[in-house]
């Protein structure tokens, strides 16, 4: 991701070695590529607008003398940009004061939820938590079996509907009928009688945005009441990552971002476009299918590598 970004960006600040001082039309000339080079990386036209217009004014505005040369000055005001729109500081997991920490997870299918919950509960356990995972995703027939293999790997125990609670998988349309709500419920209930200190809650999607999927996810939010809603977001979606970040903002909420897929080649506007849309902090980076492939998300460290 970003190799494409990072080199157009690279050549650009390379125009301006060598130049003493810049000239409007210099920094104008600059932008122009910078605005360019985002847009190429399908980063969303109005945070494109925004990072650009920043950049420009930040740099007319720069002093002549000082330790840094010209382009060195543009690095740095775009890096600290880059790092504005990633959302600035690093944001950890909000823990509850009264255990269990509930976490809901939410996106489309295939976002990488599913790969995500053991992530996350191998990563907190790791650290000395007790996570649960719950199987509220009882839209794909084999949804909760993939959960419980990703529990499995993890190495920590899944909370899956029992039987009469799923009922019968209806042939025709391939849906598992059951209620996702109360397993979400029992899932917490469960959390807390046996002492996990951290439930992790995996939710249903649907390939693209969905009314009844938005309102099943709300009403699973408004039963549990969880301390963080994570969005996951597949950053190779490019432009269609906006609409969707919205939609589940507006239909769900969340408390944050996960990025996945950050392994994959595509152009990466996803990435670094819906922090700034939502106004949510990106919290975790999915880099991969294994289970160790997620770190925390640091914009800073994010923006370096961009420009590195
Ligand atoms: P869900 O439908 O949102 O639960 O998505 P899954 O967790 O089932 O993931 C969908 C597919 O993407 C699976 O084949 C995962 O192995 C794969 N996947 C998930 N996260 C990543 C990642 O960070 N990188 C790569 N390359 N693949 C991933």
């Amino acid at each position: 991701m970003f190799n494409s970004l990072s080199d157009r960006l690279t050549a650009t600040f390379k125009n301006l070695r060598g130049k003493g001082r810049l000239s409007e039309a210099d920094i104008d000339a600059t932008v122009r590529e910078i605005r360019r080079a985002l847009l190429d990386a399908d980063v969303a036209v109005p945070v494109v607008r925004e990072f650009a217009a920043a950049v420009r004014e930040r740099a007319l505005g720069v002093e002549v003398s000082g330790a840094l040369n010209p382009a060195q000055q543009v690095v740095k005001i775009v890096n600290a940009e880059l790092v504005e729109i990633l959302g600035g500081q690093t944001r950890s997991l909000q823990l509850a004061k009264t255990p269990p920490t509930v976490i809901m997870l939410a996106g489309l299918q295939g976002a990488g939820k599913t790969t995500l919950a053991g992530k996350l509960a191998l990563a907190l356990k790791e650290q000395g938590h007790t996570p649960l995972l719950v199987a509220a995703d009882l839209q794909r027939p084999n949804a909760v079996t993939q959960l419980s293999v990703v529990a499995d790997r993890a190495g920590v125990p899944v909370f899956a509907p029992h039987p009469g609670n799923t009922g019968a998988t209806d042939p025709a349309d391939d849906t598992v009928i059951g209620d996702p709500v109360s397993v979400a419920r029992e899932g917490v209930a469960q959390a807390r009688a046996k002492q996990h200190d951290v439930v992790i809650v995996d939710t249903a999607g649907r390939l693209g945005v969905d009314r009844l999927l938005m309102q099943q996810a709300a009403d699973i939010r408004a039963a549990i009441t969880p301390d963080e809603v994570l969005f996951v977001i597949d950053a190779m979606i490019g432009q269609d990552a906006v609409t969707t970040a919205q939609a589940f903002l507006d239909g769900v909420d969340f408390t944050g971002v996960v990025l996945s897929k950050l392994d994959g080649d595509a152009r990466g506007g996803a990435a670094l476009s819906v922090a700034k849309v939502t106004g949510r902090p990106i919290m975790f980076a999915s880099t991969g299918e294994k289970l160790t492939d997620f770190e925390v998300f640091h914009p800073d460290r994010m923006a370096s590598r961009i420009l590195d």
